[in-house]
């Protein structure tokens, strides 16, 4: 038969801190197990347990020869435990008003004795008991229940140990959440900076970084290097004629097209304006040559809806000298090719190719194109 177990007066606040301490329905644990043990040991029987009083159950996070995990909390002795705050001692159930009509006493497993510990929290609060029975009538010596006390105290210890290392473990959780959270806002902070906003290319800082590395791994290495530096011919006529906003979307396609005609390790970027930079490494100047004028005839064989449009290129191959004075080559050989009428590329030292048949290296036609 089940009793009408009684309630303490804090109820709630006992639940809401047995929960806090999640320790319900989790495994068992060697601390535990070995605390029900010596509980045994101590006080002269075989059954022990280390029991959390829930809302409708008593459940065991340990058990020393205890069949069940859970019992009704009406069935059990430790629900008239956790109403006081000193140990509970009944040597013959049978012979105490107080318990002789639960359920633990009058059903297996047959309690005659029974003595248990309330686990109180640093609230004042009974979570459960730490307990030990038997099926004969018993005594407890002053010593053998300060023992139970104390092994009682061992649990409190746990649970206490175990509530920090949650809230450690929380936060580092939290700690390593916003680490990703700074990592990654670095990360597109880092990408925002060396992107160009409008392309999605590298943008001109970018590009001096790579530029500074690239001449810096060559020089090293002994490997050639080119430089590609691309203008755009006539962009204000387009500008003016087409709008800002068209002039937006051509810059865009052709930063695409350059793309699509740059391999994977060269670097690609806008340097500003309409103007276009590729750093081609382990390049020599004919493949660089060879690229310059793949994108040259692109951007002239196609049309940017309905508009012509025609690019300048000038190039260079490094020949170990600063980075800075490396660009300004290639970029004196663009202006070259302005001055030579445009859509045209110039190397430096100078040469200029402008298309005539459809071989990429036709070289040096020098003379106006019509119009110009
Ligand atoms: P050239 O053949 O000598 O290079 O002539 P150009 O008209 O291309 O060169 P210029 O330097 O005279 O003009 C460049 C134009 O590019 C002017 C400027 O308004 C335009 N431009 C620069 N940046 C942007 C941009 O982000 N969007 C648009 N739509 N136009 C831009
Ligand atoms: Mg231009
Ligand atoms: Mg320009």
């Amino acid at each position: 038969m089940t009793y009408a177990f009684p309630l303490p007066d804090n109820e709630s606040q006992r639940l809401l801190a047995l929960e806090d301490y999640d320790i319900l329905d989790t495994l068992p644990e060697q601390a535990y197990d070995d605390i029900a043990r010596l509980a045994a040991f101590v006080c002269g029987v075989d059954k022990a347990m280390v029991a959390f009083v829930d809302t409708e159950r008593k459940w065991h996070k340990a058990r020393h020869n205890i069949a069940p995990e859970e019992v009704p909390r009406g069935f059990a002795i430790c629900s008239q435990t956790i109403m006081g705050s000193e140990p509970f001692i009944v040597t013959d159930t049978l012979e105490d008003p107080r318990v002789k009509d639960i359920g633990m006493v009058n059903n297996p497993p047959y309690v005659r004795f029974y003595a248990g510990v309330p686990l109180i929290d640093d609230a004042g609060l009974a979570l459960g008991t730490l307990c030990a029975v038997d099926t004969q009538p018993r005594t407890m010596t002053q010593e053998q229940t300060e023992a139970l006390t104390a092994l009682g105290n061992q649990i409190m210890q746990l649970l206490r140990l175990r509530k920090s290392l949650k809230i450690l473990e929380m936060r580092e959780q939290q700690l390593c959440e916003s680490k990703q959270r700074l990592d990654n806002a670095n990360d597109e902070l880092r990408r925002m900076t060396l992107t160009d906003e409008l392309t999605g290319l590298n943008n001109r800082r970018a590009f001096n970084t790579a530029l500074d590395h690239e001449t810096r791994q060559a020089g090293n290495r002994e490997t050639p290097l080119s430089l590609l530096v691309i203008d755009i011919d006539h962009f204000k006529t387009l500008n003016d004629n087409r709008g800002h906003t068209f002039g937006d979307q051509v810059l865009t396609q052709v930063a695409e097209r350059l793309m699509q005609r740059a391999r994977n390790q060269d670097f690609c970027a806008r340097y500003g304006g309409e103007e276009f930079v590729i750093l081609l490494p382990g390049t020599p100047l004919e493949g660089a040559l060879k690229l310059a004028e793949a994108c040259r005839q692109n951007i002239e064989d196609n049309q940017f809806d309905g508009e012509t449009l025609t690019i300048s290129i000038g190039i260079a191959e490094y020949a170990g000298q600063p980075a800075e004075a490396f660009f300004d080559c290639a970029d004196n050989a663009l202006l070259s090719a302005k001055q030579q009428g445009r859509n045209c590329i110039v190397t430096a030292p100078s040469r200029t190719f402008r298309q005539t048949d459809k071989e990429p290296s036709a070289e040096l036609i020098k003379s106006p194109q019509p119009g110009e």
